[in-house]
């Protein structure tokens, strides 16, 4: 039997890998904009692609794409009708996916943008939209939470309790846009040592910083709680001036995000030795999320000293004609101008 989140995250770092809406918005199957996970309806065999694309590469969770699959969401692209069917399933693909390697299966749910702390009202809305949506994951099977991109800790507080209210393990993650605190004016560690002592299993943050100025935040959650902790950044070059991925402009000044942010992507080898910093600053799951690919996360895997199935064909340069040990004449005779 498979081990639950509780004991793999007690044995050593657990791999998450994510992105699954900017991935399938790149291949072609979501709209920019909306980013509503219609591929899971439409092309469903999209979404298991890239489910078992990052379970080869070493990922141990899926994650059900239900990241904005919420009433809400599906009102703006007039689908509100398929809000169950894809709700439950985006929840059976990442189950289907996950039985091939030993992957856990995560329910997903994020920050709605129904929530106002300055409204109790939306509070039951928000409520309400998490139980259906984890309702319909509970019944699909999955083995644990995980609440995401959360810009308010209230919000957070709210998925939190219907989760613990299934019975399940919950992950929750803060989304760090603003420099040191949520959008309800909690520091982020405070926020999460609030999340920990409502009984959240793992705590942290993901989303829109890449590792640069992720890292930093990572010893202040870790010193606030004795819980988990994830960190989950985007695998863009954010730096001080630029320290997310909404704030990143190109030469010319235009905005980067959310889809022109191709200039920016971090190499597979800066993703590894993100995942070695951050085992190091004691994190304990250890990821990746918006613009995540395969090779990020098999890289990260194998620097955590990992072999995955992908591993089979990671880089052998001492095999290509140009770079080999025994390069022949004419080839070398090649490197001048590559050289140039
Ligand atoms: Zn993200």
């Amino acid at each position: 039997m498979s081990l639950s989140i509780t004991e793999r995250l007690a044995n050593g770092t657990v791999l998450g890998a994510e992105g699954y809406v900017f991935e399938l918005e790149r291949r072609g199957y979501i709209k920019a904009g909306p980013f509503v996970p219609e591929v899971v309806l439409d092309f469903p065999d999209a979404v298991r692609e890239l489910h078992r694309e990052f379970l080869r590469a070493g990922a141990e969770v899926m994650v059900a794409l239900t990241y904005y699959a919420h009433r809400e969401k599906l009102r703006d692209v007039g689908r509100e009708a398929d809000l169950e069917a894809m709700n439950r399933q985006a929840v059976r693909i990442a189950r289907e996916v996950a039985r091939e390697g030993d992957a856990l299966v995560a329910g997903n749910v994020c920050n709605t943008w129904a929530y106002d702390p300055d409204d109790p009202a939306t509070r039951r809305t928000v409520r309400a939209m998490y139980a259906e949506q984890l309702g319909w994951a509970v019944e699909e099977g999955i083995d644990f939470v995980i609440s995401e991109t959360n810009d308010y800790l209230g919000e957070a507080l709210i998925a939190l309790e219907v989760t613990r209210s299934l019975g399940l393990p919950a992950m929750v993650t803060l989304a760090p846009t603003q420099p040191d605190r949520t959008r309800d004016g909690y520091e982020y560690a405070e926020a999460c040592r609030i999340l920990a002592a409502e009984g959240a299993q793992v705590v942290g943050l993901n989303c829109d910083r890449g590792p640069q100025t992720m890292v930093p935040l990572i010893a202040g959650i870790r010193e606030a709680v004795d819980c988990a902790v994830a960190v989950q950044p985007v695998p863009y070059r954010t730096d001080a001036a630029a320290p997310t991925m909404e704030t990143l402009r190109s030469p010319a000044g235009e905005r980067a995000f959310p889809v022109a942010l191709d200039p920016f992507v971090c190499t597979r080898f800066e993703m590894a030795q993100f995942a070695l910093q951050a085992r190091e600053l004691g994190v304990n799951y250890v990821g990746i999320c918006c613009g995540a690919g395969p090779h990020h996360v098999r890289a990260m895997a194998e620097a955590l000293g990992r072999e995955v199935p992908a591993s089979r064909y990671s880089p052998s340069m001492e095999l290509h004609p140009m770079f080999r040990a025994d390069v022949s004449a004419k080839d070398a005779a090649f490197l001048s101008t590559w050289n140039a």
